[in-house]
C-alpha cells in the first residue's frame, strides 16, 4: 500500500521536532503528528526554564568552574543509581549522553542560533559523598530566551522543510493505534479532533470529528511521558518513596496525559523502569493558572530553612536545591504530603526563582536591562512578587508568633509550636556570626557564596532569619509537583524500540519522556537537572538520523 510519507513523528514537543527536522534535512519525507493545535508547537519545552546540563563549557570556564567529562559522568553514575537488569542501555545512554555534553551540544545548538545566559547555575547539590547524587560544580545553563528559545531553532528549520514539502504538520490529530504487520510497523491510525482555538497550553476539546490511518516505513514515538495525569503518576508510584501523595499539583499541561504509552505498550514495546519519576516538592499553587492543577516549581538558593509538616527542620544534606528525590522520600515519610520554607524577605529577593518561561519575562524576552535589575533590584523579580502577593501557598507576617499561627491555619493541621519552630531558627541563627560552623545548611551558604555566580544572583548575604532589618518574615507551603517521567520505552543508541522478546521491532523508533529520555531511562533513578531538553535533543536527533537511514 502507498505510504505517506517516509516517517512519521508522533508528538510536536521538542523531542518530536528535533527528530523530525534531522529526518527532513536528511531529505525524507516525514509527517509529524499532534493532538494539539498548532498553537502548542513545542510541547513542554515552550514552558520550560530553557536549563541545559553542559560539561566544561566556555560559560564554565569563564566563572571559574573546572569541569570535564570524568567528573559529570561519576556525578552521573552516583546519581543515577543503576542497578537493574533493566539498566543496560539506560547506562549506555548516560555515557554516550554525558559525551554529548561535554562534546558537540553546545556547538550543534550554537550554529542554530541557540544562545546561553552567562551564569551558570548550580542545581541538585548533592551533600553527601564524591561518588553520591549531585553535581559537584555548577552546570544547569540557561537557554537566553528560555523554552521558546530551544524550540526557535527547531521549529525554524521545521518551517523551512515545511515550505519545501518534505515536512508536513498533521495537527488535533490524535493517534490511538499503531499499525503492525507481521510485527513490523506500518502506521499510525487514529481520531481528528475538532479545531480549537485555545490558548497554549490550556486544555483543548476531545471531541472527535473523524478518523484517519498514515502509513510509513517507520513511525517515531515522542509522545511526552505521564506527569499530567495523577492517576498513572499514582498507579506507578515507587513503594520506596511510600505512599503516592493525596494531593499534588502539576507541573505539566494536560496533554502530558501517558496515553500513547499503552498505546506503544500494545504493539509489543518494551517499557522500563516505570516506578522511576522526577517530581518536585517545592511546588507551589499557580495564583493565575494555565492548565488544570497548575503549579509552579520553586527553584530555591541555599538559605531557606525547610521544615516539615510537625516543624522539624529537615536533615541533612535535604537542604533547598540539593536532592529532589532524597526530599521527597523523607517528607513522604512524615505521613503528610506538604513542608515549608521559612525565610526572609532579603532571601526571598535574591534566592527565589521560578521554574518556567512565563514566570521569567526578562530571560524569556532576552532584556539585558531587565536581567541585570535580578542582581541591583531591591525587591524580588516581579513574577515572585506577584506569588508572594496573591500565591495561595504564601504568608508574609512582621513577626514569628503570627508567621506560625497563620501557618497553622493555613495548612489546618494545627501540627507547628511556635516554641519548636524558634528554638531551631534561634539555634541556626547563632550559627551566623562565624564563618566555620558546625550547621551543615549555613556551611552550604558560605560554600555556596564562594562561587561568583550565586554570590552575584543566587545566594544571599548570610544573616539571622529573625534579625528585622531582613524582613518581613515569610512562609511557603510547598506541595508536590508532578513534572518528569524517567522510565520509559527500551531503546538502543539508535532509538530503536525493543520488543517484549527484547528484539528490535522493525520500523519502531521511540525519543524524548517517552523513551525515558533515551534508553528507557538514561536518569536511572535521578536527574542532575537540565538534563531532559538535552535527552530530548539526544535521542530526538539519534532517532531522526538513524530512521532516515534506515528509511532507504
Ligand atoms: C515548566 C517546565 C519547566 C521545565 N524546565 C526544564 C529545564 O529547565 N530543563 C530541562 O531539561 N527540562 C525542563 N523541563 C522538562 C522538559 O521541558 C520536558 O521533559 C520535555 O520538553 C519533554 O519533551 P517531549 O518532546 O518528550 O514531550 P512533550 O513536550 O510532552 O511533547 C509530546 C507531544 O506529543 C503529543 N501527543 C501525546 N500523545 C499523543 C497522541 N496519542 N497522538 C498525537 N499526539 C500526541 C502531545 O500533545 C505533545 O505535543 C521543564 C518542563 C516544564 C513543563
Amino acid at each position: 500500500m502507498a505510504e505517506d510519507a517516509d516517517v512519521i513523528v508522533v508528538g510536536g514537543g521538542l523531542a518530536g521536532l528535533v527528530a523530525a527536522t534531522e529526518i527532513a534535512d536528511a531529505g525524507k519525507r516525514v509527517i509529524v503528528v499532534d493532538q494539539e493545535g498548532e498553537q502548542s508547537l513545542g510541547g513542554q519545552a515552550f514552558w520550560s526554564f530553557g536549563g541545559l546540563f553542559l560539561v566544561d563549557s566556555p560559560e564554565q570556564r569563564r566563572l571559574g568552574i573546572k569541569d570535564c567529562y570524568d567528573l559529570a559522568l561519576q556525578d552521573w553514575m552516583g546519581t543515577a543509581g543503576f542497578d537493574r537488569d533493566d539498566d543496560h542501555w539506560p547506562k549506555r545512554w548516560a555515557e554516550a549522553y554525558v559525551a554529548f555534553a561535554a562534546g558537540e551540544k553546545r556547538d550543534w545548538l550554537r550554529a542554530m542560533g541557540h544562545l546561553i545566559f552567562p551564569v551558570v547555575g548550580w542545581a541538585e547539590r548533592g551533600g553527601y559523598d564524591a561518588m553520591g547524587h549531585g553535581n559537584s560544580v555548577p552546570r544547569f545553563h540557561v537557554t537566553w530566551g528560555t523554552g521558546p528559545g530551544i524550540v526557535e531553532p527547531f521549529e525554524r528549520r521545521a518551517r523551512e522543510a515545511q515550505k519545501t514539502g518534505r515536512l508536513t504538520f498533521r495537527f488535533r490529530h490524535r493517534v490511538d493505534t499503531l499499525m503492525m504487520t507481521n510485527g513490523r510497523v506500518e502506521g499510525v491510525a487514529g481520531a481528528v479532533l475538532e479545531p480549537d482555538g485555545v490558548e497554549r497550553g490550556k486544555s483543548s476539546s476531545r471531541k472527535v470529528t473523524g478518523d484517519f490511518t498514515l502509513r510509513a516505513q517507520a513511525v517515531v514515538v515522542a509522545s511526552g511521558g505521564i506527569g499530567g495525569n495523577h492517576d498513572m503518576v499514582r498507579q506507578n508510584w515507587p513503594k520506596r518513596l511510600g505512599e503516592p501523595p493525596k494531593f499534588m499539583i502539576s507541573g505539566v499541561p494536560e496533554h502530558v496525559d501517558g496515553r500513547m504509552i499503552g498505546i506503544t505498550e500494545a504493539a509489543g514495546a518494551r517499557l522500563i523502569n516505570r516506578d522511576r519519576m522526577w517530581h518536585y516538592v517545592e511546588g507551589i499553587r499557580n495564583w493565575n493558572p494555565i492548565w488544570p492543577r497548575h503549579g509552579i516549581r520553586i527553584l530555591p538558593g541555599p538559605s531557606s530553612m525547610w521544615f516539615d509538616a510537625s516543624g522539624k527542620r529537615l536533615p541533612a544534606p535535604l537542604f533547598p536545591g540539593s536532592d529532589t528525590l532524597g526530599q521527597l522520600h523523607y517528607i513522604m515519610s512524615t505521613g503528610y504530603d506538604y513542608s515549608w520554607f521559612i525565610l526572609t524577605q532579603s532571601i526571598i529577593k535574591k534566592e527565589f526563582a521560578l521554574s518556567g518561561s512565563e514566570q521569567n519575562p526578562d530571560l524569556t524576552g532576552k532584556s539585558w536591562r531587565m536581567t541585570i535589575k535580578r542582581a541591583t533590584n531591591k525587591g524580588a523579580p516581579a513574577p515572585v512578587e506577584a506569588f508572594k502577593q496573591n500565591g495561595a501557598d504564601f504568608i508574609v507576617r512582621d513577626n514569628l508568633a503570627d508567621l506560625v499561627s497563620a501557618m497553622n491555619a493555613l495548612s489546618g493541621d494545627n501540627l507547628l509550636q511556635l516554641d519548636h519552630i524558634k528554638a531551631q531558627i534561634e539555634a541556626r541563627d547563632r550559627e551566623m556570626s562565624n564563618p566555620y560552623v558546625k550547621d551543615a545548611q549555613v556551611m552550604n551558604i558560605h560554600n555556596a557564596r564562594r562561587y561568583i555566580g550565586d554570590k552575584l544572583i543566587r545566594t544571599a548575604k548570610p544573616h539571622r532569619i529573625l534579625d528585622p532589618e531582613h524582613g518581613p518574615l515569610i512562609a511557603v507551603k510547598l506541595n508536590i509537583l508532578t513534572r518528569k517521567t524517567l522510565g520509559g520505552f527500551e531503546t538502543d543508541l539508535d532509538s530503536r524500540v525493543f520488543g517484549a522478546n527484547r528484539e528490535i521491532i522493525p520500523g519502531l523508533y521511540a525519543a524524548g519522556e517517552a523513551a525515558g529520555f533515551g534508553g528507557g531511562g538514561v536518569h536511572g533513578y535521578r536527574s542532575l537537572e537540565g538534563t531532559f531538553l538535552g535527552g530530548c535533543l539526544f535521542s530526538g536527533r539519534n532517532a531522526g538520523r538513524a530512521a532516515a537511514k534506515a528509511a532507504g
